[in-house]
């Protein structure tokens, strides 16, 4: 059982400067000079996180990575208040972690409702009306706004599939996933090239996307009696609606309603939870299959009141309208119950002992000697979220990753440690 299971994305976020107060004097017909009246500047824009039901992955921060809330307006003569700036509002799927990129401190877990400030936008500065005193009565000077802050972020979330993939082995179930993902979710900021993604986040529209898993060892390792799955669950446990994947050719000599019943008999002693999440029967490999063969699945789906499709993952037929079709379905369904992140990573350690080398052998390869990282990634679960969480605090806190990005390292390029492999994903 594999998968990659964390979402993760850097991106800048950048509060708006506070707006400069102004250096004004008042006017007016036959006096010589009117007393100081320059306004305040208004404040800058904060950056705000607000969590989102509707999203469920961070795919659209792969295309947008730099967030800037505007500055607040200038103060005007006549004592006139520049206008404050409105919050930059930045919305994530819910169960989001912020946390600073250098440090790798969390900052928030977006979690609950209250939005939550994470640069503030910098004050407005005073207008010379504040400057005038007895002493002072023609004051030149204005208070300038305050900068806004301005930082990297990682955006970490644990994935959790809206949409679970179900069927006997060699039904499609991965060529259909491989197929619709837009991108691969990836393992932390790496991606394991020895594990096959189980997960896929399938865009639908500019800000529409979910994430399907496909559940195979599941049900494979439930039957058999093998403890998989268990671990597994948890990242399946929102989904919403099953795709139940049928081989409508019979290509293996089965029988495709049969198959049907099978793994929904199989599901329901596994978890009667999924078991009673909707399904939409798909009939795939209609490519090698006769139209009687499609015709009777399809009035078995019609009889049991399914939702069917026909489709063939392999020549691409009936896919074009299936994201659609399940985003509709999943904008029906009832809200999941809230998702809560079960992991708090391990406090940041001293980055003592934590020596390494970097050696660049070939273009593309960089090697990572460090034998108190082996042993880390020898102890640990390569396929064990928090494992992975810890793992990759080390490669953090240890000057790793920014020597690595010195040296001139690019995405998808091949990091090895030991005898460990990775791409370098940014
Ligand atoms: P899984 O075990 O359910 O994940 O099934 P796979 O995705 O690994 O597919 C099993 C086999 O069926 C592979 O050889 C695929 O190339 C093949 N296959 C998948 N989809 C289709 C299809 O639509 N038509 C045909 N003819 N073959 C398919
Ligand atoms: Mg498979």
């Amino acid at each position: 059982m594999a998968g990659n299971f964390v979402d993760i994305v850097k991106i800048y976020i950048q509060s708006g400067k506070g707006g400069d107060g102004s250096v004004s004097f008042h006017r007016e017909k036959f006096v010589a000079a009117g007393g100081p009246d320059g306004g305040d500047g208004g404040r800058g824009g904060s950056v705000v996180f607000v969590a989102d039901d509707n999203l469920s992955t961070l795919l659209d921060f792969r295309y947008k990575r730099k967030y800037q809330a505007q500055d607040g307006e200038k103060g005007g003569a006549g004592r006139c208040t520049g206008k404050n700036a409105p919050d930059l509002v930045i919305r994530v799927p819910r169960g989001t972690l912020v946390k600073d990129a250098e440090t790798g401190r969390i900052m928030a877990d977006i979690s609950g409702d209250e939005p939550v400030v994470l640069a503030r936008g910098g004050k407005g500065g005073w207008g010379n009306v504040h400057f005038a005193s007895p002493t002072r009565q023609i004051p030149k000077f204005a208070k300038p706004g305050l900068p806004g802050e301005g930082r990297w972020v990682w955006l970490e979330l644990k994935l959790i599939a809206d949409v679970g993939l179900i069927g006997f082995p060699n039904v499609g179930k991965s060529t259909l996933i491989s197929v619709l993902s837009a991108a691969k979710p990836k393992i932390a900021n790496y991606h394991f090239t020895t594990l096959t993604p189980v997960l896929g986040v399938v865009k639908v529209g500019p800000e529409q996307s979910f994430v399907a898993a496909d559940i195979p060892g599941l049900i494979e390792g439930a039957s058999e009696g093998v403890g998989l799955g268990h671990d597994f669950l948890r990242h399946v446990e929102r989904c919403r609606l099953l795709l139940h994947l049928v081989d409508v050719s019979g290509s293996e000599g089965r029988d495709p309603i049969e198959d049907f019943e099978t793994i929904n008999r199989e599901l329901e002693k596994f978890s009667p939870e999924l078991a009673a999440r909707p399904q939409i029967l798909l009939a795939n490999k209609c490519d090698a299959a006769t139209p009687e063969q499609i015709e009777a699945v399809r009035a078995f789906a019609q009889e049991k009141g399914y939702l069917f499709r026909a489709i063939s993952a392999a020549t691409r037929q009936g896919l074009e309208e299936l994201p659609g079709l399940i985003w509709n379905q999943l904008q029906q369904l009832p809200p999941v119950p809230q998702f809560q992140p079960e992991f708090l990573p391990p406090e940041p350690q001293a980055g003592e002992g934590r020596a390494f080398t970097i050696t660049h052998p070939e273009p593309h390869v960089f090697e990572v000697e460090a034998p108190w990282l082996e042993r880390i990634l020898a102890g640990s679960d390569v396929e064990d979220y928090e494992s992975l969480q810890y793992f990759q605090r080390q490669l953090g806190e240890s000057g790793i990753l920014d020597e690595l990005v010195r040296q001139g390292v690019e995405e998808e390029d091949t990091i090895r440690i030991g005898e460990y492999e990775f791409d370098y994903i940014f």
